[in-house]
């Protein structure tokens, strides 16, 4: 246990910015808890995956209070807004559409996805994807005469699937969304509340744009394949499970009737947990303190026993 302001040297996150190839430095800031608040955390993995197979001192944390894991501290929001871009400008001297193979995958797990959930599905309705990069998961609701509107930051993914696939997707972070007020029968959000900087911002934006019947799909997949791979992703700012999932619903206004690790959405990512909810009103935030706390132990215990044989030992971290 220990307070997280303290446990990396500024001169570490200086050189981490320059290893994933960023020009300037960021603001560093330490967060609390996204689901309960709490500012108490222990260290649950010290090392994280950069890509090209290198691995970097970047903490992530466990809640004391609740559970929740995070990458904690994390840089200031413009730090995720300008590696985006990065990206951006990378793809623009490489590849700037996806595979083929990736949007065929995406239409399938989209198809899946629909039959999974078909029995709690109005006959049509308007769907929102959140972080729909090329947006195939939309296309086999859109087929069944469903509207369909995606979001994604990444302009070279969301504009392959405006011009090949003729799909309606807004290029914007997830925070900056602007959506009208009880819009969508269906909001999916499939891995990227994951990647997103302000989960919370994120879900209440989401919860004003549903109907008040509403259903929200999350699907929460870096806890599990990074505890599988050995290693977890830098670009993953929270690792969610079926308990968290459940508690952010409820902290935003979603009931869930559905939660599984059952591969609702075929084999191609595993390590996936899926949990869908219907619109209800938000619990109050002592009740959510209550249920978040009530479930600590539990929670704590579950991650601990999936992370720490493989991921801790593997990057030299403490339990
Ligand atoms: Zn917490």
């Amino acid at each position: 246990m220990y307070q997280i302001t303290q446990h990396l040297a500024p001169d570490s996150f200086h050189r981490y910015l320059r290893a994933v190839g960023m020009e300037r430095d960021y603001t560093v800031v330490a967060h609390p808890c996204d689901l309960c608040g709490d500012s108490s955390f222990r260290s649950l993995v010290t090392e994280v995956d950069i890509g090209r197979g290198q691995r970097w001192e970047l903490p992530v944390v466990m809640c004391n209070s609740c559970g929740f894991v995070m990458q904690n501290p994390r840089f200031e929001s413009r730090f995720y807004e300008d590696y985006y871009r990065k990206y951006y400008r990378v793809n623009l001297f490489g590849a700037t559409e996806p595979e083929r193979a990736f949007v065929l995958d995406q239409m399938r797990r989209g198809d899946l996805l629909y039959r999974a959930i078909e029995q709690f599905l109005p006959d049509t309705g308007a769907l929102l994807d959140v972080g729909c990069s090329a947006g195939g998961m939309m296309v086999p609701f859109h087929k069944r005469g469903w509207q369909t509107h995606g979001t994604d930051p990444d302009f070279g993914y969301a504009d392959y699937g405006r011009r090949q696939l003729k799909l309606a997707i807004d290029v914007v972070s997830a925070e900056e969304m602007v959506l009208p007020d009880e819009q969508f029968d269906l909001i999916v959000i499939t891995g990227s509340l994951e990647h997103v900087y302000d989960v919370n911002r994120t879900l209440e934006i989401c919860r004003r744009a549903s109907r008040s019947n509403g259903l929200l799909f999350i699907e929460g997949r870096a806890l599990e394949s990074g505890a599988a791979s050995g290693v977890f992703s830098h670009t993953h700012r929270r690792y969610l499970t079926l308990h968290s999932i459940r508690l952010l619903m409820r902290k935003h206004g979603w009931t869930p009737m559905l939660a599984t690790s059952d591969p609702l959405c075929g084999p191609t990512r595993p390590g996936g947990v899926y949990v869908l909810g219907r619109v209800d009103a938000p619990l109050t935030p002592s009740a959510l303190l209550a249920d978040a706390r009530r479930g600590a132990r539990d929670e704590q215990a579950r991650v601990s026993a999936l992370v720490a044989p493989e991921v801790v030992s593997a990057s030299g971290g403490q339990p």
